[in-house]
């Protein structure tokens, strides 16, 4: 299985995941080249980076499987704002400049809010958007996430992530992640996955699921609320997660967990050990202090 976590890029960048990675257990992860939630970055070390590499191949971690993630801010479905869309377009182009240096195989992101815009409309800036950023020379696989529909968000059922894909040019550039959260609050019944998949198939062709985003849900199914929850601690369910997580179809597939760290600690290595053994820790937090304890 191809299973990892978000982890951070901070001093040490690429080297610094990649050791995290390892601490976990995990043999892929995904990382924002700077705070999610702003788009100041820095430059890529390439010292950094080669000892990333070297570290990565020691432990048989394939850059092809490893994603980033784009900062929240960035919106392309909001041409009406001309400055913050060619902004998103912008960044866009040079953070796949970056995460090219590093070799990595995907880029997630959110497709973006429409706010006030006819939805329509949004969907086609968002095309328009991916239109500009994409080109023949690009080696990064541009993955649309599908979200919760919390306010405004585009990308909220299969019909949209579809009809943005269907006006992109370059096909073979793109394609989507899936986030069990979003999908649970966004109204699909996880319990039916089998249904989502292949009406998946047939709307938009399983070969374009590229990664799974691995999170329990706070909410109820249909909620539109986007919190995520420890696996087994939330309203989808262990057991539900482990069938989206072991699908034979998907075998081949990323799997990255952004469940939400548990005190001051990130849950990944327990929550990894859990799907690994395919059984459920109802002591997560005790489990967790004890060995963050041990190892300090
Ligand atoms: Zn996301
Ligand atoms: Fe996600
Ligand atoms: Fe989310």
């Amino acid at each position: 299985m191809i299973i990892g976590s978000h982890v951070n890029f901070g001093k040490e960048q690429l080297l610094g995941a990649v050791k995290q990675t390892i601490s976990y257990d995990a043999n892929t992860f995904m990382f924002y080249t700077g705070a999610p939630q702003n788009s100041i970055r820095k430059e890529i070390n390439e010292d950094l980076t080669n000892e990333a590499f070297k570290l990565m191949k020691e432990n048989g971690i394939d850059l092809k499987n490893v994603v980033c993630h784009a900062p929240y801010i960035i919106n392309l479905a909001n041409k009406d704002n001309v400055d913050s869309w060619d902004f998103s377009i912008d960044f866009l182009k040079k953070e796949i400049m970056r995460i090219e240096k590093l070799g990595v195989g995907f880029i997630v992101v959110h497709p973006g809010n429409y706010l006030k815009l006819d939805v329509n409309v949004a969907l086609q800036n968002i095309s328009d958007a991916i239109n500009k950023i994409l080109c023949e020379d690009t080696n990064v696989m541009f993955l649309l996430e599908t979200m919760a529909g919390k306010g405004t968000e585009c990308g909220r059922n299969m019909e949209e992530i579809k009809t943005i894909l269907d006006k992109v040019l370059l096909k073979d550039k793109v394609g989507v992640c899936i986030d069990t959260c979003h999908l649970n609050d966004s109204g699909v019944d996880l319990n039916n996955f089998e249904e989502y998949l292949e009406k998946f198939d047939k709307m938009i062709g399983l070969d374009k699921l590229k990664c799974v985003h691995v999170n329990d849900s706070k909410n109820e199914c249909g909620s539109h609320k986007d919190r995520h929850a420890n696996l087994g601690y939330g309203t989808i369910g262990f057991e539900v997660l482990m069938n989206v997580v072991y699908h034979e179809k998907l075998k081949n597939v990323p799997k990255i967990l952004e469940t939400p760290w548990i005190l001051e600690y990130p849950p990944y290595k327990l929550e990894i050990e859990m799907i690994k053994k395919r059984k459920f820790n109802s002591s997560l937090e005790e489990d967790l202090k004890k060995l963050f304890i041990e190892t300090n």
